[in-house]
């Protein structure tokens, strides 16, 4: 049985609506993400983004075919930043060799980090530093239609030049000017100019152009690399909010100026920042959390997280308000995580099994995971009740919405204590022999809290020992 799929409706950032989503071509939907630079470890609020934009790729190939679909996210590896973290990690290596381990490592930590977190590999995850000529192209282009100048060792894009500078973020050129603190650099017709191609020194890493040896700036490597995997206008642009201006305003500026187009992309969507535990976060404030610490070590509440938890935990609130992540958010993600993979549990699912349309229909309208997870909650509830094929539709579901179906339990023998679980039940009975009642109740509330309801007895030798259920 074929099920009618959902029409999608999308908040779009540069029309301040939330209108029907219309591909250019139903036959190859096309999605850029702006990806990571590759320096540092990314953190969890790089893993936003990549969450979110992973349910819309998951549901664009449902509506239109897993082959229909085209996915780029870039990975930035060209960036002063990683310069300077190549000069501090490597100081022995010549500066090339230092970058590309940089680059490398970086690389291949974001991969994993964001594979544990139950995302979809994107179509393309094309790399700046192979692009490059690409970027060159499109610079000659804006500087023959007078869209960009070269001035003090740069080529920058002349904002002056373009009627509708400003459309995505609403500044204008002016608001610029105003709220302009730094000094302007004297060889910039305007302040608001940005750089398409700056020069590089003998030690910095540098490309032969016919503007000199140098390097690209940030906002043209996506203006590239969207236009060699989707074309000069495409459907869907994303990122954090915070790139609303000036990266994706510049990207516009760029590719509109050099194709003559209307537009780059038709629609802008972006997330919501997150915090954690009510603060911003920030290496200063010690509250910095990256991925790979958050399900590797003990950094937020003393214990380890899975990644479909984090997935969840992220989902949880739409994608475009802000997000406080909290350990009790965390717990509360996997409480509500184990009782699904648990309603789900014994279904056995094939290839082709697709989700249920209630929760599909929910998602189309601008994602609402919240709505969706109203309704799979239902679906677990006649799950559990064993009511016609629920536990088999549940189980496909979370399936299609990147969850694993027993990370949290263990599918043949009942429940496999989770190590933090274990470990509060082993300190809870050292607790109780050392006769430290309090601390023991303490440890016995808290797993309550969780679902986890302890049962003790004596085993055979008569020694303490303690029995565990998740309350339905
Ligand atoms: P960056 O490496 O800083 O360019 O960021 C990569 C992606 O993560 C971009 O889409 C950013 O908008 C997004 N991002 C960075 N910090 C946060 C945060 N705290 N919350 C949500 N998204 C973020
Ligand atoms: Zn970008």
């Amino acid at each position: 049985m074929t099920t009618a799929k959902p029409q999608l409706s999308l908040y779009n950032t540069l029309t301040r609506t939330k209108a029907p989503f219309a591909p250019m071509d139903a036959d190859n939907v096309r999605m850029y993400v702006c990806g990571p630079t590759v320096y540092d470890f990314a953190h969890i609020g790089n893993a936003r983004p990549v969450i979110v934009f992973d349910l819309l790729f998951r549901l664009l190939r449902h509506v239109y075919g897993a082959d229909h679909v085209t996915y780029v996210r870039n990975i930035t590896d060209v960036d002063d930043k990683i310069n300077a973290r190549a000069l501090r990690d490597f100081p022995d290596l010549p500066l090339n060799e230092a970058i590309r381990k940089v680059t490398e490592k970086t690389e291949d930590q974001f991969l994993a980090d964001v594979k544990a977190l139950g995302t979809l590999q994107p179509t393309h995850q094309p790399r700046a530093t192979e692009n490059i000529t690409e970027m060159q192209t499109l610079i000659s282009a804006l500087l023959e239609k007078n869209h960009a100048y070269n001035a003090g060792g740069e080529v920058l894009f002349r904002t002056r030049s373009m009627d509708d500078y400003g459309q995505l973020s609403g500044r204008n050129l002016e608001d610029n000017l105003a709220g302009a603190r730094v000094a302007v650099d004297e060889h910039k017709e305007d302040p608001a100019d940005f750089v398409l191609w700056k020069l590089s020194s003998e030690t910095e890493p540098g490309w032969d152009s016919p503007w000199g040896r140098g390097r690209p700036g940030w906002h043209i490597e996506c203006s590239a690399m969207s236009e060699r995997y989707l074309g000069q206008t495409f459907d869907i642009h994303g990122g954090g909010l915070d790139l609303i201006f000036p990266h994706h305003e510049n990207e516009i500026a760029q590719s509109r100026c050099a194709h003559g187009t209307h537009a780059m992309a038709n629609v802008w969507m972006h997330n919501g920042f997150l915090q954690v535990e009510g603060q911003k976060m920030s290496k200063s404030l010690g509250n910095f959390v990256t991925i790979n610490e958050l399900l590797e070590t003990g950094t937020m509440g003393g214990r380890a997280w899975i990644g479909d938890v984090l997935r969840l935990a992220m989902l949880m609130t739409h994608y475009r308000e802000p997000i406080d992540l909290t350990v009790k958010r965390l717990a509360e993600a996997e409480a509500k995580l184990r009782d699904w993979q648990r309603a789900a549990r014994g279904a056995e699912l094939a290839e082709g099994d697709e989700p249920d349309a209630s929760v599909v229909n929910e998602l189309a309208d601008d994602l609402n995971f919240h709505r969706a997870s109203v309704a799979l909650d239902f679906i677990a509830r006649k799950a559990n009740r064993d009511e016609g094929n629920a536990k088999h539709c549940l189980a496909a579901t979370l399936r299609f919405l990147g969850f694993s179906l027993d990370s949290l339990i263990d599918s043949d023998d009942g429940w496999e204590a989770p190590p933090h679980i274990a470990n509060a039940i082993a300190a809870r009975l050292d607790a109780l022999n050392a006769k430290d009642f309090a601390k023991a109740d303490t440890i016995r509330n808290e797993l309550a809290e969780q679902g986890i309801v302890l049962m003790d007895y004596k085993d055979e030798a008569g020694q303490r020992a303690t029995k565990w259920e998740v309350k339905r």
